[in-house]
């Protein structure tokens, strides 16, 4: 595929934490009954960083009928962003890294094909090569970490349990993938249809249970099968008293990671999907089982009946 004329880079600092890309489509593959895996090409994706684990990146969407052309392409894009007018602001969703090839400047990003649907949704399922968005993602050229990772393993952890439904499939699997062979324990993921289990690897010490949701509501599988994972898994590394926390008392998204993690913490957690769903599991976790919130990263990546962002 030959691309448009090279895209001008905008006033971003070379050095900043983060990059916009304007990119095309330069692939797209349905790699599983609910997956479409979508490969971007640009000339700057070689300064695309690829730490990998459940890396956070925006694919940020024209608008309707609208183009990217308003899209304020500079280091402080959010706060002009946030104040474009609603028929020319452009769509921003939150992803996950699934590859990238600096070399060939291209970066995959693996989308749910969802209903209901949304922007992002129905992008994954018609967009077509050639069609222009913008990459948000790490930058190659930033000295310190970018952020965007929450999988903190703490430095003694040695047991795992990581959840989440299909929104979570694609962080799981890089997880999995860079995960140290000598650590054990459980990776649970709830999806829509069977074959989307096969996107996960393997990994010698982790066994991988892929539940098939078959039509239920989510959490239906998922939620028992976390509690029987963390009671077999937390036998030796339970807290004394499970805490005496409200659990109930944030709105909106649920997203608690720990700062920092105890650097003596036996076990650790991440967990991600659906904010109810995700929700129900930490107090299953912390007020039930006792598991130390200091333990545990819980991630709601999108919440029924909402759009992100709403
Ligand atoms: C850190 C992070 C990483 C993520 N990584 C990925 C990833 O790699 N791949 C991926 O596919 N998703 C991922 N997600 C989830 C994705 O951002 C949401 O599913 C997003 O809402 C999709 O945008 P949309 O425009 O299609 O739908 P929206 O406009 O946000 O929502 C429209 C409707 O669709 C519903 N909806 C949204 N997502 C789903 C879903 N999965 N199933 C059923 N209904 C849904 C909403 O509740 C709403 O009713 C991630 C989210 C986060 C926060």
């Amino acid at each position: 595929m030959t691309l448009a004329a090279p895209v001008r880079p905008g006033p971003q600092d070379p050095s900043g934490p983060f990059l916009l890309h304007r990119v095309r489509v330069a692939r797209r593959r349905r790699i599983s009954d609910g997956f479409m895996r979508i490969t971007f090409a640009g000339p700057t994706l070689d300064r695309f960083a690829d730490p990998g684990l459940d890396q956070r990146i925006k694919l940020i969407l024209p608008t309707g009928e609208g183009s990217l052309d308003a899209m304020p392409m500079c280091t402080d894009w959010y706060a002009r962003w946030r104040d474009l007018p609603d028929e020319t602001r452009p769509v921003v969703r939150t992803y996950t890294t699934r590859a990238v090839r600096p070399e060939r400047r291209e970066v995959d990003v693996d989308l749910v094909l969802h209903e209901p649907c949304g922007p992002a949704g129905r992008f994954a399922a018609g967009c077509r090569e050639g069609d222009e968005v913008v990459l948000l993602g790490p930058n190659t050229g930033c000295c310190g970490e970018s952020g965007g990772i929450d999988f903190r393993l703490p430095p003694a952890a040695r047991t795992v349990l990581i959840a989440g439904d299909e929104t979570a499939l694609p962080a799981i699997g890089r997880i999995l993938a860079q995960l140290p062979h000598d650590v054990t324990g459980a990776a649970l993921v709830e999806v829509p249809n069977a074959s989307d289990g096969a996107l996960l690897p393997q990994h010698p010490g982790v066994r991988t249970e892929v539940l098939d949701r078959a039509g239920a509501a989510s959490g239906t599988l998922l939620h028992p099968a976390v509690r029987r994972a963390a009671e077999r898994l937390l036998t030796p590394h339970r807290a004394p008293e499970p805490e005496d926390v409200d659990l109930d008392a944030e709105g909106g998204m649920l997203w608690e990671v720990p700062a920092e993690a105890r650097p003596d913490a036996a076990f650790y957690a991440w967990l991600a999907g659906e904010a109810g769903m995700i929700k129900a599991m930490r107090r299953t976790l912390v007020a039930d089982l006792g598991v130390d919130r200091r333990s545990v990263a819980f991630m709601g990546y999108w919440r029924a009946g909402r759009s992100e962002g709403s």
